[in-house]
């Protein structure tokens, strides 16, 4: 099937929202990026162009394409800043409260043949679907992160998500020249199911004191040829995230096995949130991460 998706609104102007907005317009797709903070938006457009310039450094991109794919991405506060897109995709904080609160907003001003999907890392499509107006028009397109440079893209049907909604978004993300792989609507789906839990029980073994924040780290990147230690993983994915994900887990598969390990809740309620706020298990506010603990 040929792609439709001509025009996308993405919902959160954070690290995903700003991948995904990227590589949509290197694929000529126009974007507008909506976040609630102006700042987030002046942020993420400076994002996007800093990677885009390092891409016509290396002689990746040239000096025109840099500028007709910046000149593809417009920004906006409000939802009927979004009404013209084909699709929009919602990249904002890992909270079913906030995801609800959003879908609820804008279908109100979206036209009823727009497609909508969630990034979510971990949280039902078929619950999420519901607080839309369009359940059949609704699925998970979930990407990771860095949204450019991971060929992956799970993609989740919710229960009442139809076939022409599914063969639309497998033909967006060929034409984003990614991989599909295709996850049932359980909680945290495929990757998630099982990364998060690796990465808290690292954090558990922080924390009982079996090694360090670099002793692990190592152990994991040198003994288990991981290319990041899970700690570094974790700061990069973002602890709030993280520990959203494993209540997403602990609360939906009702195992004490995905319980989430207190000291990551505890880096999480000190408002360490890991790279984005310059400090999680590294602090990262020199000019190399320092470990934490
Ligand atoms: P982030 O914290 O970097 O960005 C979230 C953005 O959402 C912020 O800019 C915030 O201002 C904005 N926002 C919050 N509430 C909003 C609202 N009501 N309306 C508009 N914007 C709002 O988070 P992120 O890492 O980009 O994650 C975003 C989503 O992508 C989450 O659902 C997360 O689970 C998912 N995800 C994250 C990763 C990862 O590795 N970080 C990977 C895959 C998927």
């Amino acid at each position: 099937m040929a792609n439709t998706i001509k025009s996308v609104g993405i919902i959160g102007a954070g690290q995903m929202g700003t991948g995904i907005a990227q590589v949509c317009a290197q694929s000529g797709i126009s974007v507008v990026l909506h976040d609630l903070s102006a700042d987030r938006l002046v942020a993420g457009l400076a994002t996007i162009n800093g990677n885009l310039a390092k891409l016509v450094a290396k002689e990746a991109l040239s000096e025109a394409q840099r500028q007709s794919t910046l000149a593809l991405i417009s920004t906006g506060t409000e939802y009927t800043d979004l009404s013209d897109c084909d699709l929009v995709i919602e990249a904002a904080t890992e909270s079913e409260e906030v995801k609800r609160k959003i879908f609820i907003a804008l279908c109100k001003a979206l036209p009823a043949k727009t497609m909508v999907a969630s990034n979510t890392s971990s949280i039902s499509i078929t619950r999420l679907a519901s607080a839309t107006d369009r359940p059949d028009r609704f699925i998970g397109i979930h990407f990771m992160n860095p949204v450019p440079k991971m060929q992956l893209v799970e993609l989740i049907r919710g229960i009442a998500t139809e076939d022409p909604t599914f063969e639309a978004a497998k033909a967006f993300i060929a034409h984003l020249g990614k991989t599909i792989t295709v996850s049932e609507d359980f909680p945290a789906f495929i990757v998630n199911r099982i990364l998060l839990p690796m990465i808290n029980e690292a954090i558990y073994t922080l924390y009982e004191g079996v090694g360090s924040v670099d002793a692990i780290d190592t152990a994991m990147r040198l003994g288990a040829n991981h290319p990041m230690g899970p700690l570094q993983l974790a700061d990069f994915i973002g602890l709030d995230t993280c520990l959203s994900v494993m209540q997403v887990l602990h609360e939906g598969l009702a195992d004490s096995k995905y319980r989430p390990c207190p000291l990551l809740v505890k880096y999480v309620e000190a408002g360490w949130l890991g790279r984005k706020t310059g400090r999680g298990f590294y602090d990262y506010r020199g000019e190399v991460p320092v470990p934490t603990r």
